[in-house]
Protein backbone atom coordinates (compact mmCIF):
# COMPACT_ATOMS: atom_id res chain seq x y z
CA UNK A 1 0.00 0.00 0.00
CA UNK A 2 1.48 3.49 -0.81
CA UNK A 3 1.74 6.54 1.28
CA UNK A 4 -1.98 7.64 2.61
CA UNK A 5 -3.69 10.57 3.84
CA UNK A 6 -4.16 8.47 7.21
CA UNK A 7 -0.47 7.76 6.89
CA UNK A 8 0.68 11.48 6.45
CA UNK A 9 -1.76 12.19 9.83
CA UNK A 10 -0.18 9.43 11.61
CA UNK A 11 3.39 10.63 10.77
CA UNK A 12 2.41 14.45 11.83
CA UNK A 13 1.62 12.85 14.87
CA UNK A 14 4.79 10.89 15.38
CA UNK A 15 6.39 14.69 13.91
CA UNK A 16 4.79 16.15 16.74
CA UNK A 17 6.07 13.64 19.58
CA UNK A 18 9.46 14.41 18.07
CA UNK A 19 9.43 18.19 18.12
CA UNK A 20 8.24 17.88 22.16
CA UNK A 21 10.79 15.83 22.65
CA UNK A 22 13.02 18.31 21.44
CA UNK A 23 11.33 21.01 23.48
CA UNK A 24 12.22 19.47 26.27
CA UNK A 25 16.15 19.02 25.31
CA UNK A 26 15.44 15.25 24.41
CA UNK A 27 15.90 13.57 20.59
CA UNK A 28 13.46 14.60 18.64
CA UNK A 29 12.68 11.26 16.99
CA UNK A 30 8.94 10.22 17.65
CA UNK A 31 6.51 7.42 16.79
CA UNK A 32 2.95 6.31 16.64
CA UNK A 33 1.12 2.72 16.14
CA UNK A 34 -1.37 2.58 14.92
CA UNK A 35 -4.13 -0.57 14.78
CA UNK A 36 -6.59 -0.21 11.82
CA UNK A 37 -7.14 3.28 11.54
CA UNK A 38 -7.10 3.90 15.31
CA UNK A 39 -4.10 5.57 17.36
CA UNK A 40 -2.55 2.84 19.99
CA UNK A 41 0.10 5.40 21.02
CA UNK A 42 2.18 8.16 20.24
CA UNK A 43 6.23 8.12 21.75
CA UNK A 44 9.09 9.89 21.31
CA UNK A 45 12.64 9.16 22.38
CA UNK A 46 13.33 8.85 26.00
CA UNK A 47 17.58 8.95 26.51
CA UNK A 48 17.36 12.55 28.16
CA UNK A 49 14.06 12.92 29.88
CA UNK A 50 14.31 9.23 31.39
CA UNK A 51 17.60 8.55 31.53
CA UNK A 52 16.98 5.86 29.32
CA UNK A 53 19.57 3.80 27.18
CA UNK A 54 16.57 2.00 25.68
CA UNK A 55 13.58 4.19 25.28
CA UNK A 56 13.97 4.85 21.38
CA UNK A 57 10.60 6.90 20.04
CA UNK A 58 9.45 3.09 18.70
CA UNK A 59 10.19 1.36 22.01
CA UNK A 60 8.60 3.59 24.13
CA UNK A 61 5.70 3.91 21.41
CA UNK A 62 5.25 -0.02 22.15
CA UNK A 63 5.70 0.17 26.15
CA UNK A 64 2.35 2.98 26.07
CA UNK A 65 0.82 1.56 23.89
CA UNK A 66 0.64 -1.66 26.77
CA UNK A 67 0.43 -4.92 26.22
CA UNK A 68 -1.83 -6.10 22.99
CA UNK A 69 -2.51 -9.42 21.94
CA UNK A 70 -0.10 -10.56 18.94
CA UNK A 71 -3.16 -10.15 16.42
CA UNK A 72 -3.62 -6.45 17.20
CA UNK A 73 0.68 -5.81 16.53
CA UNK A 74 -0.14 -7.81 13.12
CA UNK A 75 -2.96 -5.47 11.73
CA UNK A 76 -1.00 -2.24 13.06
CA UNK A 77 1.21 -0.06 11.40
CA UNK A 78 3.92 1.88 13.06
CA UNK A 79 4.81 5.18 11.74
CA UNK A 80 8.92 6.85 13.07
CA UNK A 81 10.16 9.71 12.07
CA UNK A 82 13.61 7.77 11.40
CA UNK A 83 14.58 4.99 10.01
CA UNK A 84 14.54 2.18 12.66
CA UNK A 85 17.76 1.17 14.45
CA UNK A 86 18.47 -2.71 14.77
CA UNK A 87 16.86 -2.53 18.53
CA UNK A 88 13.69 -1.10 17.11
CA UNK A 89 13.46 -3.15 14.06
CA UNK A 90 13.93 -6.30 15.90
CA UNK A 91 10.56 -5.30 18.21
CA UNK A 92 9.28 -4.78 14.79
CA UNK A 93 9.89 -8.05 13.79
CA UNK A 94 8.94 -9.95 17.23
CA UNK A 95 5.85 -8.61 16.92
CA UNK A 96 5.09 -9.15 13.25
CA UNK A 97 4.00 -5.49 12.41
CA UNK A 98 3.54 -5.68 8.89
CA UNK A 99 4.14 -2.23 8.13
CA UNK A 100 6.38 0.77 9.08
CA UNK A 101 6.00 4.25 7.61
CA UNK A 102 9.36 5.99 8.00
CA UNK A 103 9.88 10.10 7.74
CA UNK A 104 13.68 9.76 6.73
CA UNK A 105 16.81 7.37 6.19
CA UNK A 106 18.68 9.85 5.06
CA UNK A 107 20.18 10.68 8.43
CA UNK A 108 20.41 7.36 9.55
CA UNK A 109 19.79 3.92 8.20
CA UNK A 110 20.41 0.34 9.67
CA UNK A 111 17.98 -2.12 9.36
CA UNK A 112 15.80 -1.71 6.20
CA UNK A 113 17.69 -4.40 4.03
CA UNK A 114 17.09 -6.70 6.82
CA UNK A 115 13.34 -5.80 7.57
CA UNK A 116 12.17 -6.23 4.07
CA UNK A 117 13.72 -9.66 3.79
CA UNK A 118 11.40 -10.62 6.46
CA UNK A 119 7.95 -9.30 4.22
CA UNK A 120 7.95 -5.84 6.45
CA UNK A 121 6.66 -3.30 3.52
CA UNK A 122 8.32 0.18 4.14
CA UNK A 123 6.99 3.12 3.46
CA UNK A 124 9.81 5.77 2.94
CA UNK A 125 8.79 9.19 2.91
CA UNK A 126 11.51 11.43 2.95
CA UNK A 127 9.68 14.24 5.04
CA UNK A 128 11.97 17.73 4.95
CA UNK A 129 10.20 17.82 8.70
CA UNK A 130 12.00 14.49 10.09
CA UNK A 131 15.19 15.45 8.40
CA UNK A 132 15.34 19.38 9.53
CA UNK A 133 14.85 17.90 13.47
CA UNK A 134 18.14 15.30 12.91
CA UNK A 135 20.14 18.50 11.44
CA UNK A 136 19.35 20.31 14.20
CA UNK A 137 20.40 17.92 16.50
CA UNK A 138 23.69 16.68 15.19
CA UNK A 139 24.41 20.46 14.75
CA UNK A 140 23.37 20.93 18.46
CA UNK A 141 24.24 18.26 20.37
CA UNK A 142 26.24 15.81 18.06
CA UNK A 143 27.58 13.60 21.80
CA UNK A 144 23.97 13.01 22.15
CA UNK A 145 23.08 11.35 18.81
CA UNK A 146 26.21 9.30 18.90
CA UNK A 147 25.23 8.21 21.98
CA UNK A 148 22.03 7.43 20.97
CA UNK A 149 23.52 4.91 17.88
CA UNK A 150 25.97 3.70 20.26
CA UNK A 151 28.90 5.08 18.24
CA UNK A 152 32.07 6.83 19.72
CA UNK A 153 31.35 10.90 19.29
CA UNK A 154 34.60 11.02 17.49
CA UNK A 155 33.87 8.32 14.74
CA UNK A 156 30.39 10.26 13.74
CA UNK A 157 31.30 10.75 10.19
CA UNK A 158 32.95 6.93 9.90
CA UNK A 159 29.48 5.98 11.18
CA UNK A 160 28.65 2.75 8.65
CA UNK A 161 25.22 4.03 7.09
CA UNK A 162 24.46 0.50 5.40
CA UNK A 163 24.05 -1.91 8.57
CA UNK A 164 28.00 -2.61 8.56
CA UNK A 165 29.11 -2.42 12.38
CA UNK A 166 31.56 0.12 12.61
CA UNK A 167 35.54 -1.58 13.04
CA UNK A 168 36.72 -1.23 16.57
ZN1 LIG B 1 15.88 2.40 17.78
Amino acid sequence: MAFTEDDRRFLDLAIEAARTSMSQGGIPIGAALVHDGTVLAVGHNCRVQKGSAILHAEIDTIERAGRQPATVYRNSTFHTTLSPCFMCAGAALLYEIPRIVIGESRTFEQSESLLRDKGIELVIVDDVRCKELMDALIANSPELWSEDIGVESVALESVELDGTPDPR
